[in-house]
Parts: C-alpha cells; sequence; structure tokens
C-alpha cells in the first residue's frame, strides 16, 4: 500500500534527502490570492463580512460572531460523562507538564552596578484556533489553552468554526472543553476569516466588540495557514501546523501490527495527512504493507485513509542501518516522529529535529494527541527543523532591563565611544560622554 523509496547504500546529503522523501504538496502561497480578499473584507467590513464568508464556507450564519456564555455551561453540562472524564485526564496531564516550562526571571551581574535581567513578561490577549472542518478537536483547545494559561496570559479566545447542524455555534465538545478550562470568550468563526477577526477585531452584531489579539495559535487547514502569513506582523503567530504527519523509524524488533495502526491513526485526519515508515527490514516493510490492506478495510475512515496512505506524501523509505535512518528521519523532521527499534532510549537520543519523539512500543502518536502530557500543536513541513511545537513560551516575551550606575557606565562609556565612531554614528557615543562633564 505504502510506496517504496529505496536509499539502501546510498546516504543522500540532506538537501537532496528532502527532495527525495514523500512530503505533501500543501502550497499556502498557491491559495493567497484566495485569502487574501477574505482578509481585507473583513478588514474593511468587519463583522458583516465575516459572517458573508462563513456562510459561503460553513453553509451557516450564527446569530452573533461570539457564543453566549450560558451555551458554554450548558454544552459542559450535556456533555457525555466518559468524554468529560477523559478531557479532565488530558488537562490535568497537559497541565502538569506546562507548569515545568514556566521561565524564572534571571538577572546577570555583567559588572559591578551593572546589571541585565531578563523578564518573562506573557503576551496579554491571543486568540486560540481550534479546527472544525472535517473532524472537531476538543483536544486542540486543551493543548492551546493550557500553555496559555500556565504563561499568565491575561484575556484569550477561542474561535472554531460555526457548525451548521448546532444552530451556527462550534461543536458542543468544543464548547465543552473551553468551559472546562474556565474560558468564556469564544467566537464561531473558521478559517482565513478567524484570523483576520482575531488580527483586526470588529462590532458584533448586538454591538458587542470583539477586540483584537495580539498573538494567535492553533492548528488548521491550508486557507487558514495563509491567512497567518499574511498577518504575520501585525499579529504574532506560532509555527505553522497544517496536516499532520507520522515519521516511523523501526527495525526489525518492531511489531508491524502496532506499525501500521499508528501510521493509519494519523491517516485518518486528513486525505492530505502524511504515514512515512524508514525501516532497514524489508521484512518488516513487508509485513507493515500486509497489516495495512487487513487493517484499513476495518477503520470507519476507510477512503480518507487510504487516499491519504496512496498519497505522494505517504511511503515506506528503506536504509541500510539506523544511522542513515537517522539522517532520514532528520532530514524529514516529522511532526510526530516514533522510534520503534532496539535500544529505542538511545536511538530517540540521536534524533536532532521532530516535533515530538514517541520511544518504544508503548509511546503511539495517539497518546500524545490525547493524554500524554506532551503538546499536539507541532510543527509540520518540515518546520520541526527549526521551530517547536506549542508551549508555554510560545505565549512568554523575554524583555532584557538593564540597569547601570553611574560608574559602570563610566567604566565602559571609551568603549561604547570607540565601537560608536567604528560604525559612524557619534551621536551614539555622544549620548554616553554627555553625562560626564569634560573634567571627568
Ligand atoms: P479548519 O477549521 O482548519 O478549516 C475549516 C475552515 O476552512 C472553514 O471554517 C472555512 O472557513 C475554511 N474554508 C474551507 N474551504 C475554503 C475555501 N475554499 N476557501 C477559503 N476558506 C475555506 O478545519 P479542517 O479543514 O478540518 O483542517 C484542520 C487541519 O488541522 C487538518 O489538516 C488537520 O490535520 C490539522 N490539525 C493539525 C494539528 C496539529 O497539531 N498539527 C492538530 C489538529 C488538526
Amino acid at each position: 500500500m505504502l510506496s517504496r523509496t529505496d536509499l539502501r547504500g546510498r546516504v543522500p546529503s540532506p538537501a537532496q534527502l528532502r527532495a527525495v522523501l514523500p512530503r505533501a504538496d500543501v502550497d499556502v502561497d498557491a491559495v493567497l490570492h484566495q485569502v487574501r480578499p477574505i482578509v481585507d473584507d473583513v478588514r474593511d467590513r468587519g463583522v458583516p463580512a465575516v459572517l458573508d464568508h462563513t456562510e459561503r464556507f460553513d453553509t451557516v450564519r450564527p446569530a452573533t460572531v461570539r457564543v453566549p456564555e450560558e451555551a458554554l455551561k450548558e454544552a459542559l453540562d450535556g456533555l457525555d460523562a466518559r468524554v468529560r472524564a477523559a478531557l479532565d485526564e488530558c488537562v490535568a496531564r497537559a497541565r502538569a507538564v506546562h507548569a515545568d516550562q514556566r521561565r524564572t526571571d534571571t538577572t546577570t551581574q555583567v559588572v559591578p552596578g551593572g546589571t541585565v535581567t531578563e523578564r518573562w513578561v506573557p503576551v496579554r490577549r491571543v486568540g486560540l484556533y481550534a479546527p472544525g472542518g472535517l473532524a472537531v478537536y476538543p483536544s486542540s483547545v486543551v493543548m492551546n489553552v493550557v500553555p496559555a494559561q500556565t504563561a499568565g496570559v491575561e484575556s484569550l479566545v477561542v474561535c472554531s468554526p460555526p457548525q451548521a447542524e448546532f444552530g451556527g455555534r462550534p461543536h458542543p465538545t468544543i464548547l465543552a472543553a473551553a468551559a472546562l478550562l474556565g474560558v468564556t470568550e469564544v467566537w464561531a468563526v473558521g478559517g482565513a476569516q478567524a484570523v483576520a477577526l482575531l488580527a483586526y477585531g470588529g462590532e458584533d452584531t448586538d454591538g458587542t466588540e470583539l477586540e483584537p489579539v495580539d498573538l494567535v495559535t492553533g492548528p488548521g487547514n491550508v486557507y487558514l495557514t495563509a491567512a497567518k502569513r499574511l498577518l504575520r506582523g501585525l499579529v504574532g503567530i506560532d509555527a505553522e501546523a497544517g496536516p499532520t504527519e507520522i515519521a516511523i523509524l523501526a527495525d526489525a524488533t518492531a511489531d508491524p501490527v502496532h506499525v501500521a495502526a499508528d501510521l493509519i491513526s494519523q491517516a485518518e485526519h486528513d486525505t492530505l495527512a502524511a504515514s512515512v515508515l524508514v525501516t532497514d527490514s524489508t521484512d518488516l516493510a513487508d509485513a507493515v504493507d500486509a497489516e495495512l490492506a487487513r487493517q484499513v478495510e476495518r477503520t470507519r475512515h476507510t477512503e480518507r485513509i487510504t487516499t491519504a496512505l496512496r498519497g505522494k506524501q505517504s511511503g515506506c523509505v528503506l536504509v541500510s542501518g539506523m544511522d542513515d535512518g537517522l539522517s532520514v528521519v532528520d532530514a524529514y523532521a516529522a511532526e510526530h516522529l516514533e522510534v520503534q527499534t532496539a535500544n529505542a532510549s538511545e536511538v530517540a537520543a540521536r534524533v536532532r529535529a521532530a516535533g515530538a519523539i514517541f520511544v518504544g512500543p508503548h509511546s503511539p502518536v495517539s497518546l500524545g494527541d490525547y493524554c500524554a502530557g506532551s503538546n499536539h500543536v507541532l510543527p509540520t513541513g518540515g518546520c520541526a527543523r527549526h521551530s517547536s511545537g506549542l508551549s508555554v513560551q510560545t505565549f512568554l516575551r523575554g524583555i532584557h532591563v538593564v540597569d547601570y550606575s553611574r560608574e559602570a557606565l563610566r567604566a565602559v562609556a571609551p568603549h561604547v565611544v570607540a565601537l560608536a565612531d567604528a560604525e559612524d554614528l557619534p551621536a551614539h557615543g555622544q549620548a554616553v560622554t554627555a553625562r560626564f562633564g569634560s573634567a571627568e
């Protein structure tokens, strides 16, 4: 079922590897021309524009964009007890992990009388996106809200697309998850119009002000990502999180039943989802293929999964050994990487690029999607080479606070003047020397 790329006996350079490895064609630039008019329209006309685009794409026109607070409480009251217990567990574990990510301010005594403090300050107001097109993701509400709250963000709003079958409100599980986390502000808006409304703000149909945010985070489809690209600068954005990806680095010791199940579980998200197996064992590759054929038929979303597994973004890469396998997974920089090999912890410790790493036979990606405690909003499309997933750090800014005494400034003044002169910026030097009389 998986197409094969045979790299046995040769280890291409990282750049060459990137060109031959399977990857989705998610061309964000290609939809910019569709998304720019939506963003401009929301900037110019505000909520009426949001509602027009919502009607077009989500086939529903909510009475207000902001979801009434009573609706959040009702959704939580009506939540299935089993889902409630699972969300409670998901929240508790995520809170435990993210609490340990808090930063403490550090003060460096550079010289006697001269200090630099790095002060960590939360972003004041953030917009958190929970997708709601193909599937609904209450877990993404948790993964966005928990690090933001842990960072100390003062004001946060959750956005998710309105659903026609729920009267133009986001799915009840999204509302319930928000209520569970103590979020009171939820807007029924999705895609590009959501990012634009978050960035520009607006006035709701009942006169309520939707205050613009400073930062937008959360995963979404190509239209949402295009809007983030267009509005970056006006608002901060997290790393682009597109269609999900799993890479599994496995050797002959891996269980093909587990490997196939994990590849399928990510393919279930989206026809564009990527499932990639990297292995030095053709026996394992053959056994996984047989398992895929057997297991895919028995899933609920057979068609979506088959399309994803047969797509050019999915495949099996054959390598000569684990050293080459590590080169491949580093070049691929998967959103999720599973290591299912002998000595999995040691192999995993050598990985240099991945959004998150799942070690050994009992740490599947599905665990991380919901209940490991780790964050599931992770960089895709190779962005794990330079970016991290969502964390408390995403919602913090480090501000340097410089505090020098007169004596400390006087001592360093000649160096400041010398560097200012070297850069032909003499007024910089004078700004220092002006503080000391010519006699000094
Ligand atoms: P979504 O909420 O991102 O998108 C739905 C919105 O897309 C709609 O509200 C609509 O406004 C807009 N839209 C639809 N067609 C459009 C068009 N032709 N032009 C302009 N706008 C249009 O939901 P989705 O589509 O299900 O995508 C969610 C994505 O997020 C999936 O690819 C999934 O794999 C990914 N995801 C990633 C993570 C992660 O952590 N990386 C987690 C969860 C989901």
